[in-house]
């Protein structure tokens, strides 16, 4: 089969690998969508916790061609998404509902091959059939709305809640939509690119503005006594240092971008004491497929306009630069398609 490889790092090509073997609690599915994330981008810098060579993707739907010998809950042709992350299921976070932190994960495009091909193997646990009406595309996206299903899952949304969130990249998009759903009484995204304030103010943001001389003022005037959630969606640490400012007393700070493994930033822990913050963080996700696929069934969440690309897996390294110079909004190969 085609699939994008990763032999080592900084280093891409898309090539003839052999077609994943079905091992017996496995299926095998034809990849219909699959969206390139910025996680891709850290394993690609080798900031993330992969090994080389790796075949990338881990946000994918398709139709299974395979089904192991032992397993009885799927058929051939279902359309299925694939939770990508494998837990054991019986270490001590596994058997503590916390599952995204098993002592023996395994990650589908991280730590085994992913989806970045035409086809990718994974066990049958793992595997959400689809509901009818549901797109390839929306299919692909069920992993990274389960992300922030996890994270509102973390948070404790109160009524009438400010939210400030910076970053309106897919993932900020999607949490302005989330988090129009949770009772807050604002949601305003701070973000560079016109295109994406555009798409945030259609989203449910209830102010987007760019970040400028004006910015401080524009923050205060909308919510004097700061903001009960602030949200990173940003990952990046000089952009980090100047959000907590705006959080006020018992307010909650959500890191959800990622930032490169070894990156610090400074800290006040005083202002944490004084003004009673918490702050959280949320990492992939923790069984939450199914109501990601409940907001995505039923439009609570629409993701149509968050993708700017839609290409053949041949356009990988093309498409993959665009998104690492940031000209992209997801990003979604079709490997099926030529
Ligand atoms: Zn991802
Ligand atoms: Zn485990």
């Amino acid at each position: 089969m085609q699939a994008v490889v990763f032999p080592k790092a900084e280093v891409l090509a898309v090539e003839r690998v052999p077609d994943p073997i079905c091992a017996p609690d496995e299926v095998v599915v034809r990849v219909a969508a699959t969206g390139i994330c910025g996680t891709d981008l850290h394993i690609f810098r080798n900031e993330y916790m992969s090994d080389f060579p790796v075949i990338p993707g881990h946000e994918f739907g398709g139709v299974i061609v395979e089904v192991g010998k032992d397993v009885t809950d799927f058929k051939l042709g279902e359309r299925v998404a694939v939770d990508p992350n494998l837990y054991c299921g019986h270490c001590y976070f596994c058997r503590n509902e916390q599952s995204n932190h098993c002592l023996n994960w395994q990650g589908v495009g991280i730590t085994r091959p992913g989806s970045f091909a035409e086809y990718v193997a994974a066990p049958a646990r793992a595997a959400y059939k689809l509901p009818e009406g549901l797109s390839d595309a929306q299919a692909a996206f069920i992993e990274p709305v389960s992300c922030v299903v996890h994270a509102l899952k973390r948070l404790r949304v109160w009524p009438g809640d400010e939210v400030l969130i910076f970053g309106a990249g897919p993932m900020g998009l999607i949490l302005v939509q989330a988090l129009r759903h949770s009772g807050a009484s604002q949601v305003v995204i701070v973000e560079k690119q016109a295109e994406r304030l555009a798409l945030a103010r259609q989203l449910g943001a209830t102010a987007a503005i760019s970040p400028g001389p004006d910015l401080d003022a524009a923050l205060r005037a909308r919510a004097p006594y700061g903001y009960a959630i602030v949200v990173d969606a940003t990952g990046v640490p000089a952009v980090i240092e100047t959000e907590f400012q705006y959080l006020k007393p018992r307010g909650q700070f959500l890191q959800f971008g990622v930032v490169p493994k070894n990156a610090t930033i400074r800290f006040s822990p005083y202002d944490l004491f004084q003004h009673d913050w918490t702050v959280i963080g949320s990492f992939a996700l923790c069984y939450t497929f199914q109501p990601a696929i409940a907001w995505l069934a039923n439009g609570v969440v629409d993701i149509n306009p968050l993708i700017s690309h839609s290409v053949p897996l041949a356009q990988f390294p093309a498409a993959f630069a665009q998104f690492a110079a940031g000209q992209t909004l997801k990003v979604q190969l079709r490997p099926g398609s030529a």
